[in-house]
């Protein structure tokens, strides 16, 4: 079974916001939310800074917490490579997992649904990129199975320091940044 994650590189992101555009675009993201967005920050003591620029969205976390808290079992981790997902029907709108997670990847869609990233599943189940993977003009996201290790993800991920976000949140996310 395959695990999906993303390794963006950080050195080739300029913040440009195309992925945000496209996940809008592709994924009907109502006008005031988001399912990705850009992070900047600034590390180091002038004269010595550095600026990281990142895109980011929901971690599917490997231990999430928003599908243990979910009352209904709305959240769920779906088999195709283990993308967290919220079925639309059953949840009730309540806010636990909202609540619960570290990133504030999650929103509650206007239709009363807890909504954020879907890996782009519907694409990816085609043989496709993600949408803001597709469209970044840099190149700087790489989307794949961490547990091939024939994958140009885990290529990358074994050649290229990385961190993750909130690592210390303890619920082991599945993007990484390259530095
Ligand atoms: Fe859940 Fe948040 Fe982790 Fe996404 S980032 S899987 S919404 S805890
Ligand atoms: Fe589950 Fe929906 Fe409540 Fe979230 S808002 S915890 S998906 S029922
Ligand atoms: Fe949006 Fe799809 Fe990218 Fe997730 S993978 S941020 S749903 S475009």
């Amino acid at each position: 079974m395959a695990r999906f994650g993303m390794a963006i590189d950080t050195r080739r992101c300029v913040g440009c916001m195309d992925c945000v555009a496209a996940c809008k675009t592709e994924n009907d993201v109502p006008e005031g939310f988001n399912r990705d967005w850009i992070t900047q920050e600034l590390r180091g003591r002038f004269p010595t800074l550095s600026l990281e620029i990142r895109s980011e969205r929901c971690n599917h976390c490997d231990d999430a917490p928003c599908v243990s808290c979910c009352p209904t079992g709305a959240s769920h981790v779906h088999p195709f490579g283990q993308v967290v997902l919220v079925d639309h029907e059953a949840c009730i709108g309540c806010k636990a997992c909202v609540a619960s997670c570290p990133y504030g990847a999650r929103f509650i869609h206007p239709e009363g649904y807890a909504d954020k990233c879907t890996f782009c599943i519907h694409r990816v189940r085609e043989g496709q990129d993600p949408a803001c993977v597709a469209v970044c003009p840099t190149h700087c996201m790489h989307f794949g199975d961490l547990d091939d290790p024939n994958s140009e993800i885990s290529a990358l991920l074994a050649s290229r320091a990385h961190h993750a976000v909130l690592p210390e949140a303890g619920t082991r996310p599945r993007i990484f940044y390259l530095t």
